[in-house]
């Protein structure tokens, strides 16, 4: 019986294989990518992997019903043509190469990770066994952006970088924050990991002289100064660099931080309109959130629904139910889940050949 998927994750730094059945996923096999990569380098490694995660579900590529492969980047057919962070400086064609060597290249699916990720809500995640329309996964990590099925295809007419969410812009005029994009006033420069950081620190600039008492500096310090041991004193202006979103939660938690809270509170506030918003554009039945940030689930986004919630006028209709919103429970796996997912679910809609 051909029941198991061999799924691909790659991001700019690592590349993760597993096999996973419509149940379960077996144990992912991971590899960092090097420092200067070629593409037949990366194809190369990506083979290796597959057969190391074969070998570890006990079961070959005979068994399987297809692959599926998510990475960050532009995608064409099977052709990664750019990939943000990724040491390959040319096209990428692993997920090909992959296909061909198992036999399985006209069932080999690919796309970008966000795109992939969402393919997971409805096999694995919150909407499984539920029948669904519209299913939307907001990812919030170092960015933010949406992905959305529509009876579990894509939308159509979206591009691999056309459903920028994270830049909707939110707030105008000149106190709106910048964003890594080059504009002002994005989501993204609210409700990221980057975000959190940057209003840290624009918080700690506003009162320089105290720095040193400051538990966010404190925690960067420290953690900067645990990787850097022995490299002498740190400069302010480092530790001001090296001050992460993690350092801003951490403060919270441990003292109660009156700039974390304030950071906290400005995320829970955008997060919710951010929901809000995604609602009335989309109107999905169900909305998974996902990303390194989706770790502070209690201090964010549980509060986050909740204050939504309270206001169901503001994200819903006469004729639009407010939809289920939940943080997901794949964790850092959803990229593997969604990749696999693809084939299953292309496998459901008759398009797997
Ligand atoms: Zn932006």
């Amino acid at each position: 019986m051909q029941e198991e998927v061999l799924c691909y994750d790659m991001g700019g730094k690592r590349i993760r294989a597993a096999v996973a059945t419509r149940g379960k996923l077996f144990p992912a096999v991971r590899a960092e990518l090097p420092e200067k990569c070629r593409n037949a380098e990366l194809s190369a490694l990506a083979v290796e992997l597959g057969r190391e995660a074969l070998r570890k579900a006990r079961t070959s590529e005979k068994d399987l019903l297809g692959i599926g492969y998510g990475a960050a980047g532009e995608w064409e057919g099977l052709v990664i043509r750019f990939s943000p962070n990724n040491p390959v400086r040319e096209n990428i064609t692993a997920p090909r190469d992959v296909g061909k060597h198992f036999g399985l290249l006209r069932r080999t699916l690919g796309a970008n990770d966000l795109k992939a990720a969402v393919h997971a809500v409805p096999v694995y995640g919150h909407g499984k066994g539920k029948r669904l329309d519209i299913v939307a996964a907001i990812t919030y990590s170092d960015g933010n952006n949406i992905a959305i099925l529509n009876r579990n295809q894509p939308y159509p007419g979206y591009g691999d970088l056309s459903q920028e969410v994270g830049h909707a812009h939110i707030e105008h005029g000149p106190s709106a924050r910048w964003c890594g994009c080059g504009a002002q006033g994005c989501f993204e420069a609210y409700v990221s990991g980057t975000a959190a950081a940057n209003m840290a620190v624009q918080a700690l600039l506003a009162n320089r002289t105290k720095l040193d008492e400051q538990p966010i500096f404190q925690i960067a310090k420290r953690r900067l100064a645990e990787k850097n041991e022995g490299t002498g004193p740190l400069a302010v202006e480092q530790i001001l660099c090296g001050v992460r979103a993690e350092h801003v939660y951490e403060a919270l938690a441990d003292s109660g931080d009156p700039i974390a809270q304030w950071v906290c509170d400005t995320q829970k506030f955008y997060i919710s309109q951010q929901l809000a918003h995604v609602c009335l554009h989309h109107r999905p039945q169900l909305i998974e959130l996902f990303g390194g940030l989706t770790h502070q689930r209690k201090l964010l986004f549980e509060p986050a629904i909740a204050e939504l919630s309270a206001h169901p006028a503001r994200y819903s209709s006469e004729n639009f139910q407010p939809p289920e919103i939940r943080v997901t429970d794949l964790g850092d796996d959803i990229g593997l889940y969604g990749a696999a997912s693809m084939v299953f679910l292309a496998k459901e809609a008759g398009i797997l050949k």
